[in-house]
């Protein structure tokens, strides 16, 4: 039985791999790559985007991310650009000053506001530090979207 799974754990995770399916490990690498370091707002971002992708389907999206306009906040419009493709390239996210990080996009299928928790943001603005940002991240990574974020369908 041990043996059975042992053998096929590996097909099926290459399977979901090949639906796109990305374990947090995999958008750990991702951001790092694109952001070069891994901290929890760039995570946030990446979760944002992906609870967009979520609620408006597979279609074109338009980012109004308010979190400038400075590090590590900001951090959150890297995590956005990774998971949406709304980059500042195509000119189809916009950044716009806030305290509180949350941010709004738009599709042919509707809209949906994202907010970061307040409970969450006081756990990193309680916890984070260069020792901890990345483990910090993976919790964000792997927390239930309903603990992280305020997510209204408009
Ligand atoms: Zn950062």
């Amino acid at each position: 039985m041990l043996g059975t799974l042992h053998y096929r754990m590996p097909t099926v995770l290459s399977f979901l791999h090949f639906l796109g399916f990305m374990t947090p490990d995999d958008i750990a690498r991702k951001l790092e790559e694109f952001h070069g370091h891994l901290g929890p707002f760039a995570a946030v971002g990446w979760r944002m985007g992906q609870a967009a992708r979520t609620a408006l389907g597979a279609g074109k999206l338009r980012a109004r991310v308010f979190a400038g306009p400075a590090p590590p906040i900001s951090c959150i419009v890297d995590g956005v650009q990774v998971s949406t493709s709304c980059t500042l390239g195509k000119g189809n996210i916009w950044v716009i000053n806030a305290k509180k990080p949350e941010a709004e996009f738009t599709s042919e299928s509707g809209a949906v506001w994202v907010a970061l928790r307040n409970e969450v943001a006081d756990h990193i603005a309680q916890t984070m530090s260069r020792a901890t940002e990345r483990s910090l991240a993976m919790e964000i990574l792997n927390m239930p979207e309903e603990r992280l974020l305020e997510v209204k369908r408009q």
